[in-house]
């Protein structure tokens, strides 16, 4: 297999996939790298529904907080380009910090409304470098369709709303979350986990899962759910940062579980915050859905 090609530059990027534009549909995934299976299912989504999957990997600045894990993000770009390759990428863009963020830069959007709650709360600014940063690379990339993972549910939500708002024409695909077996979200920062916060770390994704049997057999009201996965979490020693119980359409707190919601929980095992969250619709049956 020859490697696959690599852009640095928007410019190239662009200039690269004109012609490729041209012979069919454009996927693209984002992402910052460290790439797992959860990252491989959207490459292997867009594959099967676009002729040429574009994949990006961009250890975003403007998302992260001053107290986060920026530097030590992992980085390791010749094993995500063979990964992506695998599951079917055509493309990789690689930008550096200036290509993307130009000094002086002055300019961020800001979705209102569903970003200060869940993510936002705790991390405040985050979904305004995600929103600022998507905008850049979709506009970039300028795809047929994205893809992006249920496991950030919120970041699904904002992505939406900014495309719609904004009057993007891209449209924004949610993919399943991938799990390992045990249950545990893959997620980049897995690997910080020392053994014994790997072995709490299921714990999150079981009182989701109890959850979820408990409205199954009829418990309508939301303040007894949180306090559930509350207390399950905690017994893993996993220190809770929020579970919330919202509505899916704007991630307000519900009282009541009914219709559209969506269970969110960040919790830390020592210093690694995870998170995870289920989609379910409650009407006449509980089923899942993707937000
Ligand atoms: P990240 O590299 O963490 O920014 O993630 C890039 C994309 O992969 C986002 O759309 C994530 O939601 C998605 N993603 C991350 N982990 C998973 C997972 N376990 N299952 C499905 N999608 C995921």
């Amino acid at each position: 297999m020859t490697a696959l090609p690599l852009y640095r530059s928007p410019d190239e990027l662009r200039a690269a996939l004109a012609p490729l534009r041209a012979r069919g549909d454009l996927g693209f995934v984002p992402t910052m790298g460290a790439l797992h299976e959860g990252h491989l299912s959207l490459i292997r989504a867009s594959a099967a529904q676009s002729e040429t999957t574009v994949v990006s990997v961009f250890v975003n600045p403007t998302q992260f907080g001053p107290s986060e894990d920026f530097d030590a993000y992992p980085r390791m770009l010749q094993d995500d380009i063979a990964a992506a390759q695998s599951a079917g990428a055509d493309v990789i863009f690689a930008p550096d910090k200036a290509g993307i963020y130009p000094e002086p830069y002055r300019t961020y959007i800001e979705v209102e409304g569903i970003t200060g709650t869940l993510c936002g709360r705790s991390r405040e600014g985050h979904f305004r470098g995600v929103a600022t940063v998507v905008w850049k690379l979709l506009q970039i990339v300028d795809p047929d369709r994205a893809f992006f993972g249920a496991k950030d549910a919120q970041q699904v939500r904002v992505i939406r709303q900014m495309v719609r708002d904004l009057l993007g024409r891209w449209e924004i695909v949610a993919c399943p979350t991938v799990r390992e077996a045990d249950g545990l979200a893959m997620s980049s920062r897995n690997a910080y986990l020392s053994k014994k916060e790997r072995a709490r770390a299921p714990a999150i994704q079981e009182a989701l899962g109890d959850a979820i049997a408990r409205i199954e057999k009829g418990e309508r009201h939301a303040g007894r759910i949180r306090v559930g996965i509350m207390e399950r979490i905690e017994a893993a020693s996993l220190r809770p940062d929020y579970v919330d119980v919202v509505s899916l359409d704007d991630l307000a707190p519900v009282h009541e579980t009914q219709g559209d919601i969506l269970i969110a929980v960040a919790a830390f095992a020592g210093a690694t915050r995870l998170i995870d969250n289920v989609c379910i619709h409650i009407g006449d049956q509980v089923e899942e859905r993707l937000p």
